[in-house]
């Protein structure tokens, strides 16, 4: 399972119910933030997730509502005394920005910062570890701006003790089990795979796409996500203010979903215009059946 928590479903006007952009990733015991608009560290106190648990922080791109809380969510990791290295992945200049208020401020922190500039234009693996790997999808903004796909990686099928114990598997043969193959005992007698192992657990992903215009193909890393946060920053009567800003309606994030065929959309990057959202889910529910809003606060899970 992956779990997403809003931290921030507004745009670049903030509301007192609608932060700007930020999402934290929860996979098993892993958590990343992506984007950290202003005010991103108070929401994570706000609802009780810690601020140290967090090693990779990923920023779709360099506007204001969603890179403005970093420094301020740094300077608390380092007050509260963070000695783990944190791994920010961003746009090429957010570095120099944040180095430029360190060196003027006189600020220095307590655990290693390391920036890792995204090639915006490409598709490419940014991060990974044993469970997951983090894909840059590049996207269609005014400037440099890419999402990011979050994939858990396929787990090898379980190998059965009853059956290791009645076959006397030997060490050296599970691994090759594990990975689909049968096993042929001493007599020479083939067991079938699906006799001594049960399915590997499900693996899940979750993509995270704003802003932009909406996307024409479906990149390869985007396609049958189970969870897919997608920008709509506006409604269909606003059509042609989303396209010279470089956004998205509700009903094209919805088309969007459905191209891609993900399992579940959520709709989130609202317009500091717009109080009810009820219009939202109206306009994309005749394109995309299952789906969402955002609010600030709210869990949304894989499964
Ligand atoms: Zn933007």
């Amino acid at each position: 399972m992956i779990s997403i928590l809003i931290l921030g479903s507004g745009s670049a006007t903030p509301k007192v119910n609608r932060n700007p952009a930020g999402v934290l990733v929860n996979s098993n015991n892993s958590y990343f933030l992506v984007d950290c608009g202003e005010g991103t560290q108070l929401q994570l106190r706000r609802y009780k997730q810690s601020l140290q648990r967090i090693h990779q922080i990923f920023i779709s791109h360099l506007h204001a509502d969603h890179f403005l809380g970093l420094f301020g969510l740094l300077s608390t990791q380092s007050l509260l005394g963070r000695e783990k290295a944190l791994d920010v992945f961003a746009p090429k200049g957010l570095q120099e920005i944040i180095e430029v208020q360190m060196k003027i401020t006189k600020t220095y922190w307590g655990f290693p910062l390391n920036f890792h500039d995204i090639d915006c234009k490409k598709e490419a693996v940014l991060w990974q570890d044993e469970e997951m790997e983090v894909h840059s999808i590049p996207l269609n903004h005014k400037i440099d701006c890419v999402g990011f796909s979050f994939r858990q990686k396929t787990k090898p099928r379980n190998i059965l003790q009853s059956k290791i114990e009645f076959y006397k598997i030997p060490v050296f043969a599970r691994r090759a089990i594990k990975n689909g193959a049968d096993f042929t005992d001493e007599n020479g007698r083939v067991i079938p795979n699906k006799e001594l192992t049960t399915a590997a657990p499900r693996v899940f992903s979750f993509t995270y796409i704003s802003d932009t215009r909406v996307l024409k193909e479906v990149p390869v890393a985007v396609l049958g996500t189970d969870l897919l946060y997608h920008e709509a920053t506006f409604l269909s009567d606003m059509i042609e203010r989303a396209k010279a800003t470089h956004h998205c309606t509700a009903q094209q994030a919805a088309q969007f979903a459905a191209l891609a065929e993900v399992k579940k959309l959520v709709l989130g990057h609202f317009s500091a215009r717009y109080d009810e959202l009820d219009e939202f889910i109206a306009e994309a529910k005749p394109y995309f059946a299952n789906v969402d809003v955002a609010q600030d606060g709210q869990w949304f899970s894989t499964e």
